[in-house]
């Protein structure tokens, strides 16, 4: 039998990214150990229910002795408190990592309490869903999908490339760059989108004109696709928000620019205009779907709707 890449791993945090990992560290025999850190008991609980981990803990520091290997999978905002209390006990020559969608308050937030005998090699796998907790993790999760490193000056190669090495085994494809090109582009690519569907759902919930009944009962003809990614988790989003202000304001200045351009062909009745970027985006969506970043079939492959699901689902 084959070494595992790593002998123990912590993993702190066990919400839908950690279990995820959980999962692929499990079914892939790519960790000796996994030991698993979270808050509160009962998502300790239910990680133990669910198997997946070796050993579990209610103390992070506990968690990461004797780790050569330790990811954080908790809110990014909860990066200090939880670094502050794992840096006395890391081993020599650990890989210090995280799963955080902003990287350069996190690297600000880790990197002060880390002892030098460690190797902090920030991450984030392009990879989630609307679900959140240990029952949300799922194997296929980082599959086809891109993880981001943004490794800190003078970063130890070997370390980057197990790093690497671990995320390609999770089914990613790995690119780095640095943490503040990372926020830059996430900030287009996720930040912003996130908040223009907050703010629509947001919108159509305040209307007095057009009554919530409606909302809900006309939503698959555009709204329903907003609602899904306005589903996502309170305290995740709260965090991105707080972290990445600039590069978000700076892409939303870029948006609110472009707004006022397609308000103004509205206005004037430029048809051509309106057609020239609505082909423009057509063929993106199509890029999306060449890069394998999405499924071809119609209706974002949404299965019909089955009276029977329905009524599965909402039996609880
Ligand atoms: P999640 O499902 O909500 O799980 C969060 C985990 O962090 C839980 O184990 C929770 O523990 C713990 N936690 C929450 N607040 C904490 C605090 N103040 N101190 C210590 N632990 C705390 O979240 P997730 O979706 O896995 O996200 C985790 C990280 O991955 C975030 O940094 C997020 O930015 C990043 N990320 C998320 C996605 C996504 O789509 N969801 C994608 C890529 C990256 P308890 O339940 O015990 O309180």
């Amino acid at each position: 039998m084959t070494e595992p890449l790593f002998k123990r791993v912590a993993l702190l945090g066990i919400g839908l990214i950690g279990s995820s990992i959980a999962i692929n560290l499990r079914e892939r025999g790519l960790a000796g150990h996994i030991a698993i850190a979270t808050r509160r008991p009962e998502t300790l609980d239910r990680a133990r229910e669910l198997g997946l981990g070796h050993s579990y803990h209610s103390d992070f520091a506990d968690a990461v002795a004797g780790a050569d290997l330790v990811v954080l999978c908790v809110p990014v905002g909860a990066c200090t408190t939880v670094t502050k209390a794992i840096a006395p006990a890391l081993a020599p020559g650990a890989i210090v990592t995280d799963v955080g969608s902003v990287k350069g308050a996190v690297v600000e937030a880790m990197q002060p309490h880390l002892p030098a005998h460690v190797e902090f090699v920030p991450g984030h796998p392009i990879a989630g869903t609307e679900q959140s907790g240990p029952d949300a993790g799922f194997l296929e999760l980082f599959e086809n999908r891109w993880c981001i490193l943004t490794p800190v000056e003078n970063a130890d190669p070997q370390a980057v490339a197990r790093l690497r090495r671990l995320w390609e085994e999770m089914g990613s494809q790995v690119e780095t760059m640095t943490p503040s090109h990372h926020d830059l582009v996430l900030a287009i690519v996720s930040h912003v989108p996130h908040l223009i569907a907050y703010n629509i759902v947001g919108t159509a919930a305040d209307l007095e004109t057009v009554t919530q009944s409606e909302v809900i009962k006309f939503s698959a003809s555009g709204f329903r696709d907003f609602t899904r990614i306005a589903a996502s988790d309170p305290t995740m989003w709260r965090d991105i928000f707080l972290t990445n202000r600039e590069a978000v304001l700076e892409m939303l200045a870029r948006f609110s620019e472009d707004l006022s351009s397609l308000q103004r062909a509205i206005r004037w009745g430029d048809g051509d205009a309106l057609f020239d970027l609505f082909t423009r985006t057509r063929a993106i969506r199509r890029s999306i779907v060449e890069a394998g970043q999405d499924t071809a079939d119609a209706n974002f492959g949404r299965q019909p709707h089955r009276k029977d699901a329905w009524n599965e689902t909402t039996a609880e």
